[in-house]
């Protein structure tokens, strides 16, 4: 079964519709690339996956939504899980204030996954790893987060968002803040996250999109207009 379902999803702003009855389903698994002019709704769409629009006054979701086949919107939805089960990572680095470890262990500590001290420096050690940054901050763990490049920053927030053990991850532009070498780094995490999480990235480049993904969705104006296996992109007239 898909891991989303999506049936004529619209998302409103007041009374303009952003995202006009989108119909999609993502393979659990499957690394899927949202790419198509600014302000066409990729990204709104993709924070309508894990509520994150809820926050936004005036935005209201139609459709049909599921995960794992059940209704991401209902009232009986604990957001906070949903949270945990769909991580997010940003385009602009967004380490909290603290210390790298901190930063790591937030989302186990709120979620109560480690017992004792030496369970969540397990977590840590292995998130930090996930994320190829581990042999980076070893010996610096305890050094705040805002010192670190931005390429090292946004993996860690990568390690903070697989630390709770996630199906999903979404990312919304996650290179877009980076250096080349960076976003190859993160270009290349991602090809090795796919083998054990879901994967939703908003792009505006075709040519990642092309090197990370099985499929690339085409948005415009709110409608997703062509989902293609992204091994056919270049071949297509
Ligand atoms: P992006 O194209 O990367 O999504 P934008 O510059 O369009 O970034 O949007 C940045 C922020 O401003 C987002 O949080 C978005 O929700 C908000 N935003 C965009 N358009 C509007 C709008 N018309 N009214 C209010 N907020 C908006
Ligand atoms: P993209 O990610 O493709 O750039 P967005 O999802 O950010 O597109 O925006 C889609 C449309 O929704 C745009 O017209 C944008 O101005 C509008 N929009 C985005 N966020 C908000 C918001 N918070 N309030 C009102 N309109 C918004």
């Amino acid at each position: 079964e898909a891991k989303f379902k999506l049936r004529d999803v619209s998302v409103y702003y007041g009374d303009t519709a952003a995202i006009k009855k989108v119909s999609l389903d993502v393979a659990r698994n499957e690394v899927i690339s949202f790419i198509g002019p600014s302000g066409c709704g990729k990204s709104t769409f993709l924070r309508t996956l894990n509520r994150m629009n809820d926050s936004i006054d005036g935005c209201r979701v139609e459709g049909q939504l599921t995960l794992d086949g059940d209704d991401i919107y209902s009232d009986s939805r604990d957001v906070v899980e949903l949270r945990a089960r769909v991580g997010m990572v940003f385009q602009k680095p967004n380490p909290f204030p603290k210390s790298i470890y901190d930063n790591v262990a937030y989302g186990p500590r709120i979620h109560g996954l480690a017992n004792r001290k030496s369970e969540l420096d397990d977590i840590v050690e292995r998130s930090l790893r996930g994320a190829g940054l581990w042999e980076e901050v070893k010996d610096r763990l305890d050094s705040p987060a805002t010192g670190f490049s931005g390429g090292q920053q946004q993996r860690l927030c990568i390690a903070r968002a697989i630390a709770v053990s996630p199906e999903v991850v979404l990312m919304d532009e996650p290179c877009s803040a980076l250096d080349p070498i960076a976003t190859a780094k993160v270009e290349e995490l991602i090809s090795e996250l796919s083998e054990s999480y879901t994967i939703v990235i908003v792009t505006h480049s075709m040519q990642q999109a092309a090197r990370v993904s099985d499929r690339t969705a085409y948005f415009h104006l709110g409608h997703l207009v062509e989902v293609d296996e992204t091994n056919q992109v270049f071949t297509s007239p």
